[in-house]
């Protein structure tokens, strides 16, 4: 039986972060082990590459100042590019939610977030049809990263610290003693360790249950059109999105080939589709195609008449918990800790979620940022957090 003191389970942005974090303090003894025979095939390869401060609650609000600053200044290529994002309303109470984010969300420091009138989105997106939107907030330094590179630059540097990554290795289960961990049993054997770290994306919630925790993570198929136009993209579009019907367009980009100046023509659109349900599935359904034109045909002729690249268009799953915020931190069970229930942002708070866990492991606690909120033991005590602006 192989020895280990910190297993990661899951080699994702989220895992990959975690290591990374971990060996940056010192520790030596990081294994991650990843059931795939590569990096990228889970959630993280299918990520649009949004990051943005625009939230609604405090700690989402500070997870993403905290990584959109590790973004900007970190020491690898991470594709970060600060084009913004526009949100946009068609109501009243829409704007109004929107102005009270803005003052919330300046109040915490975030800079150059702002409320922008109809004339002024039209000036930003000028393939919007504006007619019906009483306004919008605008934040200058939300934007795109690379997801596949954030999870290269931590991976490289992780491994160079010491941590050690295994492919097509399976953890089939968690094993505890008196109510601690003891060891992890995987498709080629058992490991005894004394720390695990769940990073096991949408597929998380069967793992801890071999420990008897009821992790509240359920994964939800999304789905992304990426279509291209005649003409060329306006210059410098952010990421748009409809806050009533989270429909969002940005320009395309291929994160495996980063040098594809694909940009220009190529777009890539979808919305939250109500209809999807709890699923493993990332089968990508053609009839999507259809729902999400119908959703531009009033916003945007410009997308309207774009024509899809069926062999580009992708399904990837959501990891979503009951109030759509991340799950960190420690559990009834001494050395299991978790980092999971993103809910469609664990790119953007990747930087944040790996220094959070690393200190929760390794001081007890999380001190650069109060994580608390974000424990399992919200959901058992009803502290729900509330954010209306997922997508
Ligand atoms: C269509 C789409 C668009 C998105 N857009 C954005 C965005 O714009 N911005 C953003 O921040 N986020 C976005 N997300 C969400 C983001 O992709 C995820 O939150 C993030 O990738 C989670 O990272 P992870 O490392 O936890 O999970 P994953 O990347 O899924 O990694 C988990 C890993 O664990 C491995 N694994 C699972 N079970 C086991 C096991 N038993 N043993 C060993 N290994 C195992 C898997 O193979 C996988 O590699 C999007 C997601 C989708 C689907």
């Amino acid at each position: 039986m192989k020895k280990t003191e910190i297993v990661i389970i899951g080699a994702g942005v989220v895992g990959a972060s975690v290591a990374y974090h971990l060996t940056r303090r010192g520790a030596k003894d990081v294994l991650i082990l990843e059931r795939e025979s590569q990096q990228g095939k889970g959630s993280t390869g299918k990520a649009t590459g949004g990051v943005r401060a625009q939230f609604e609650t405090e700690i989402n609000i500070k997870m993403s100042q905290y990584s959109i600053d590790y973004f900007a200044n970190c020491d690898f290529d991470c594709g970060y590019e600060p084009r913004g994002y526009l949100f946009f309303a068609t109501n009243d109470a829409q704007f109004d939610y929107l102005k009270r984010s803005v003052e919330f969300q300046k109040s915490l420091g975030v800079k150059d977030v702002e409320i922008v009138d109809a004339k002024t989105i039209e000036e930003i997106c000028p393939i919007l049809n504006v007619s019906d939107i009483t306004g919008g907030s605008f934040g200058k330094h939300d934007g795109f990263i690379n997801p596949l590179a954030v999870m290269n630059g931590f991976t490289k540097n992780t491994l160079e610290n010491g941590a050690k990554i295994e492919f097509d290795t399976q953890v089939l289960s968690i094993e505890t003693a008196g109510g601690k961990v003891k060891s992890i049993q995987t498709n080629k054997g058992r490991i005894e360790c004394e720390n695990v770290v769940l990073c096991s994306g949408a597929w998380a919630r069967e793992l801890a249950k071999t420990a008897e925790i009821d992790l509240p993570v359920a994964p939800q198929r999304r789905q992304i059109v990426w279509a291209k136009s005649q003409k060329e993209l306006p210059k410098n579009l952010p990421m748009v999105i409809d806050l009533g019907s989270g429909f969002h367009f940005r320009p395309a980009r291929d994160f495996n080939d980063a040098g594809a100046n694909s940009e220009k023509t190529e777009v890539l659109f979808a919305y939250p589709d109500a209809e999807e349900k709890k699923s493993f599935d990332t089968n990508f359904d053609e009839s999507f195609i259809e729902k999400v034109y119908g959703k531009a045909k009033h916003r945007s002729s410009f997308l309207y008449e774009t024509i899809p690249i069926f062999e580009k268009c992708r399904a990837g799953l959501y990891e979503n918990t009951p109030d759509h915020h991340a799950i960190l931190g420690i559990c009834s069970v001494e050395g299991l800790f978790f980092a999971n229930g993103f809910s469609g942002h664990g790119v953007m708070h990747s930087p944040a979620t790996g220094r959070a866990l690393a200190e929760i492991i390794l001081d007890g606690e999380a001190k650069f940022l109060d994580v608390s909120c974000l424990s399992l033991e919200r959901f058992a005590e009803g502290r729900l957090l509330h954010e209306t602006a997922f997508i």
